[in-house]
């Protein structure tokens, strides 16, 4: 018998609007992620046929008050106004085993009072990305939401196309976003905003609750943890692609996986969404604009705080990017200690893969395999320009004698850093495309080496391989 309490229907009103969710046309349940839902408790006679209608959102389960949140946001830096979930529906919160409560939220669950010019749904083709991406981001360790189950359907969908609508449940600790916070700061509603970071202290930070400067501790908190979250985007090689407002989390965790892209070639400014015309969520610029929007949520708190203590909060942000970042960047490099060349190592290499747009997860995998006494390695076939190639290594193979680690051990924790298998744009359209047609073996086989992304796993090595040239060139935008 599962569990669900509703604290955000019953201490937010005013915050929501009570609705259940509108079925598609002849929903199936397709796949699941038997590791989640091993988490929540939930055994494998959850998910049989006769329990689609669970995960198509007909059947509520007991317990559950399905609502629509309501949140604003600013989208590509502009006040966009009332957003809210235009297409999602937060069920119930689950109440685990150990006390943690995770929020359902079945995303393409039909119109709502938020959907605004939408249609309420969601196509498989994004259900399926949003899925790979959340379960990829939390095997490499990413504070992210999770994905449980994908339901699709003969519900027509139009985008550019007409495509299966499809459905999607969500789950994670908390939905609230920067979004909720300006909602009702830009109403001048300051109380329910006091209100609503209230809520997410008592269940988020309840170390803090009762503590005289809590909104302080708890706002530092979620600068660091934004920062860190940013850090490890940027070591993974991630680009969100929309990082608007209303797509941050209170919590720092990675969301709404829209037209995201993880690096293939390397390239510093790369941009992942085709409607991003100026290029604001380009990968580069993604620690700036995580400050950015962190600025925005300040606003919204000025009733909270003095202007010193936001400040003060604020200026948490780089020094936990920078740290985060640092510390990974080593990792992978595979520095144990720090010295003050690593910088140089780091930038040395990665405009030598700029140059040359060298693969981002392939080459930090190969540098791996480096032998510090050996002065060949396989990563110098991958460089056209051998000579910047041999300067640079040998500069790295110095700061390698540094280090009081063997090779062997010195490899295998790098091989904790450098992930062989990343979700690659054309693995998932792969995927996509077959399970568009009902077969999911190609994204269960993707979901499978996902969830173990460091390992050699040599049979699944044709999933490690670099993109064809079709590949590259996908173009993904906004229209999921
Ligand atoms: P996104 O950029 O995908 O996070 O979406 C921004 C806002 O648009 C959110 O409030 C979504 O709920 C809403 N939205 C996106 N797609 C749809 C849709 N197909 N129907 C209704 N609302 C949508
Ligand atoms: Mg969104």
């Amino acid at each position: 018998m599962l569990q669900f309490k509703n604290a955000y229907h019953q201490q937010l009103p005013g915050f929501y609007t009570e609705l259940n969710p509108t079925p598609l046309k002849k929903p199936r349940l397709l796949y699941y992620s038997q590791p989640l839902a091993r988490e929540l408790g939930l055994d494998d006679s959850w998910f049989t046929p006769d329990k689609t209608a669970v995960w198509a959102g007909e059947t509520l389960l007991s317990g559950m008050q399905p609502l629509a949140q309501v949140y604003s946001g600013h989208q590509f830096g502009g006040w966009a106004g009332q957003l809210g979930d235009g297409r999602g529906i937060l069920l119930g919160e689950q109440i685990l085993a150990d006390g943690r409560s995770m929020d359902w939220h079945l995303k393409g669950a039909g119109l709502t009072p938020y959907s605004r010019m939408g249609d309420g749904r969601a196509v498989l083709r994004s259900v399926i990305r949003e899925f790979l991406a959340s379960e990829a981001f939390y095997h490499l360790g990413i504070p992210t939401t999770r994905a449980l189950t994908i339901v699709t359907s003969e519900h027509p969908v139009f985008r550019e196309q007409p495509e299966r609508g499809a459905m999607l449940l969500r789950v994670s600790e908390s939905h609230v976003r920067f979004g909720h916070f300006e909602h009702f700061y830009y109403r001048k509603q300051p109380e329910q905003v006091r209100q609503l970071a209230d809520f997410v202290i008592t269940h988020h930070w309840p170390q803090l609750a009762g503590e005289e400067d809590r909104y302080q501790r708890w706002f530092t908190d979620v600068v660091e943890r934004t920062a860190r979250m940013i850090a490890h985007w940027q070591t993974v090689g991630f680009a969100h692609g929309v990082m608007n407002t209303d797509n941050m989390s209170i919590l720092g965790l990675t969301m709404d996986y829209g037209p995201y892209g993880f690096l293939d070639d390397y390239k510093p400014d790369f941009i992942c969404n085709h409607s991003d015309h100026q290029g604001r969520y380009a990968f580069d610029n993604q620690p700036a604009v995580g400050l950015w929007n962190l600025h925005r949520l300040a606003q919204t708190l000025s009733g909270l705080m003095t202007a010193e203590q936001l400040q003060a909060a604020l200026a948490a942000y780089e020094p936990a990017l920078m740290q985060a970042y640092g510390e990974q960047m080593r990792a992978k490099l595979g520095f144990f200690t720090q010295s003050r060349q690593d910088n140089e190592l780091l930038t040395g290499l990665l405009s030598l893969m700029a140059q040359e747009g060298r693969d981002y997860t392939r080459t930090f995998r190969l540098l791996c395999e480096v032998k510090q006494q050996q002065a060949d390695t396989p990563l110098r076939d991958e460089f056209i320009d051998r000579a910047a190639f041999d300067s640079w290594y040998q500069h790295y193979r110095q700061r390698l004698q540094q280090e009081s680690v063997s090779d062997a051990e010195r490899q295998q924790a790098m091989k904790k850093a450098n992930p062989k298998f990343i979700l690659r744009n054309y693995l998932a359209q792969q995927a996509i495309e077959a399970a568009e047609q009902d077969d999911v073996s190609k994204l269960a086989r993707l979901h499978q080496v996902l969830q173990k992304p460091f390992d050699e796993n040599t049979e699944y090595e044709d999933l490690a391989a670099l993109p064809p040239d079709w590949g590259k060139h996908l173009e993904i935008s906004c229209s999921s």
